[in-house]
């Protein structure tokens, strides 16, 4: 991710516009809005006390009180310590213009119970209790603060109040016109509505991102946020006034309560919105042990007197504040961006704490009243912790679609990889299948080729070179498949077996090539009597020849054979410018092969044949067939 993104340079502009807008709001509230209220009413003078720690005084004992029971008052009411006695005050109203309606006002709503009598005379005028144990119908004025009105008489009137409280005991008296303090009371409610309403929205609307987005902190801030006002309503006794009027109950515990859930939320806050936990674990499991610590605090704030609680409350707020600064400060030096926006925000609390503090201690006076100070450091911490939050939210929604752009592209990457690889591998394979289809024609070819080749070697192998007819190795497979094929079919075969007559005399008379003639002559003479296309004439060797005569008997045969002998006998060879005369000699043998007989039986008979026709002469032809006794 981009370390200067343009989402955060538009929230760093808007960080800072927003904070120009509260500081231009601030001084206006603080320099038009509070002045007139604060000049517009008059602090109670000469203020004595008396404190009943056994709490059994009545309006008539303290009445008939020497004076010098009662102390004069020489702090301010405002930051008396936190007891739980019974506190009795006096003071008189004097100089009261008759001509006005005056109001007395008690500044602080969370006081438990106040009874109080206006007196002249040592005649009670009128009597009043209020006080935020009782329910908020039975005040005299529906107002958050206590508001009695004056007896309206030219004379003195001496108040008394007697108050009784668990919290702090505080006790801010104002007198005011009329007049004025409806004006102070509705420059007031403005304020305040401007602030609740500022609250309120920044915690709707949060509320409506945790809605759509569901993620967790929008919510843990709309609660926070919800909490810090419902906190500040308590104090300033608004909720009981608006909120919980029937419920004197929790008026009494508001403070405890929204208080404690404030802190406990501000912190889980803080840990889910810096992800401390993927910083240090540990510290992470610090800050939730710290923020359950007032989850504790809730619920001991239902039980303890009121005084016990605040005491252990801001000890351990102040301990849980510096831990969670040191955090956070830690986390800022560590290069978390936010870190440093967060602690900004907290420092505006602690600032507004500690004026409010310095206010309090009487060290600094200003002109706001004490809580606008607290309302003011919450109102801007609220808008800055918004802002944090969309800053973090931005940025991680940033590095979610980077991450996920990166991730696209990777993908893409791997499809482009994954197509051309695809691609590749098509093409391997039609350039594959190619050469295969290229080699397997030429394999074709050569196998015919060969085939061819083969055939013919194997017609050569058949052939006899001088004659042209058929040899003895084609005729030895010739009679073997033809004696099958008679024994198969119980056919005739008949085997003819022929020899040239003396030929040993013609070569010797007239050359070895004029007797190679011969045996040309005579083969072709064999060859074109033939007129079968199964007959077949070979050379057996020398100047011998054999007969293939496939279903022919013998009597057929002998008819062929004789005639051969006769053609040969009248033809004259003509041979290197000569005329020869030759005669053969013929044995046949005839037969239907049997399977128990041995195959060269026919053969043996022709050649058997052949040699009786020589035995008889020459030039003559014998024929038999195979007799069963013969076999
Ligand atoms: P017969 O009547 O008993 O057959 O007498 P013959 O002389 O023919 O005797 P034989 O069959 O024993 O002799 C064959 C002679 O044929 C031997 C050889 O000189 C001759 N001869 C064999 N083959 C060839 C050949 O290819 N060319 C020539 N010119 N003569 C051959
Ligand atoms: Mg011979
Ligand atoms: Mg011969």
């Amino acid at each position: 991710m981009s370390n200067t993104p343009i989402g955060l340079t538009l929230s760093k502009n808007w960080l800072l516009f927003i904070l120009s807008i509260f500081c231009a709001m601030a001084i206006f509230i603080a320099t038009n809005l509070f002045e007139p209220t604060r000049v517009s009413h008059k602090q109670v003078q000469n203020i004595t006390h008396l404190v009943d720690s056994k709490r059994i005084f009545s309006i008539t004992d303290i009445i008939g009180q020497p004076n010098d029971s009662w102390q004069p008052l020489n702090h301010d009411l405002t930051t008396l310590e936190m007891s739980d006695n019974q506190h009795w005050f006096r003071f008189t109203l004097e100089d009261l213009s008759a001509a006005q309606i005056w109001l007395l006002e008690i500044d602080y709503p969370l006081l438990d119970e106040v009874k109080l009598w206006f007196v002249q005379h040592n005649e009670v005028l009128s009597a009043y209790t209020v006080g935020d144990t009782l329910a908020f119908s039975q005040r005299t004025i529906e107002h958050e603060n206590f508001v009695f009105p004056i007896p309206n008489n030219e004379q003195a009137v001496v108040v008394y109040i007697s108050t009784y409280t668990k919290g702090a005991m505080r006790l801010p008296l104002n007198i005011w016109q009329q007049k004025d303090y409806l004006e102070s009371i509705s420059k007031n409610n403005l304020v305040m509505g401007g602030f609740f309403g500022l609250m309120l929205a920044m915690g709707l609307s949060n509320l409506f991102f945790f809605i759509t987005t569901r993620s967790p902190i929008f919510l843990t801030y709309t609660g926070y946020v919800i909490c810090i006002a419902l906190t500040l309503s308590a104090i300033q006794g608004l909720g009981y006034r608006y909120i919980w009027p029937t419920s004197p109950w929790l008026q009494q515990h508001a403070v405890g309560i929204f208080a404690n859930l404030t802190l406990w939320l501000s912190i889980i806050f803080c840990d889910g919105l810096l992800h401390v936990k993927a910083f240090d674990s540990k510290l992470s499991r610090l800050l939730k042990s710290v923020a359950a610590t007032f989850i504790l605090g809730l619920i001991v704030s239902l039980f303890v007197p009121l005084p016990v609680f605040l005491t252990a409350f801001l000890a351990i707020l102040c301990i849980a504040e510096l831990i969670v600064l040191a955090v956070v400060i830690w986390l800022w030096i560590k290069g978390l961006r936010i870190a440093g926006y967060y602690t900004l925000a907290s420092a505006v609390l602690f600032s507004s704490g500690f004026a409010l503090s310095l206010d309090a201690l009487d060290i600094v006076n200003f002109s706001l009243p004490s809580y606008y100070l607290l309302m003011l450091g919450a109102g801007f911490e609220a808008v800055l912790l918004s802002l944090i939050l969309a800053i973090s939210h931005n940025e991680q929604r940033q590095a979610l679609i980077n991450t996920q752009s990166e991730l696209l592209n990777q993908e893409r990457q791997a499809q482009h990889a994954q197509k051309d690889l695809l691609l590749l591998q098509e093409n391997t394979t039609e350039e594959l299948e190619y050469k295969v289809q290229e080699r397997t024609l030429e394999l074709e070819i050569a196998l015919r080729e060969l085939s061819e080749t083969n055939r013919e070697l194997q017609e050569k192998n058949t052939m006899d070179a001088l004659t042209g007819i058929r040899n003895r190795s084609y005729f030895d497979k010739k009679y073997q498949a033809e004696v099958r094929r008679s024994r198969r079919e119980h056919t005739q075969l008949s085997v003819v077996m022929m020899d040239i007559d003396h030929f040993k005399k013609v070569n010797d008379q007239y050359g070895h090539l004029v007797g190679d003639q011969c045996i040309k002559s005579v083969a072709q003479i064999l060859q074109k009597a033939l007129k079968r296309p199964s007959d077949d004439v070979c050379r057996y060797g020398g100047e011998e020849f054999s007969l293939i005569l496939p279903s022919t008997d013998l009597e057929g045969a002998q008819v062929l054979v004789e005639n051969l002998r006769a053609e040969i006998e009248t033809t004259s060879i003509q041979a290197d410018g000569l005329s020869v005369n030759i005669t053969i000699s013929a044995g046949i043998g005839t037969a239907i092969a049997e399977l128990n007989q041995p195959e060269d039986a026919i053969l043996a008979l022709a050649d058997k044949q052949l040699y009786e026709a020589k035995n008889s002469g020459r030039n003559n032809v014998k024929g038999s067939q195979l007799s069963v006794v013969e076999q």
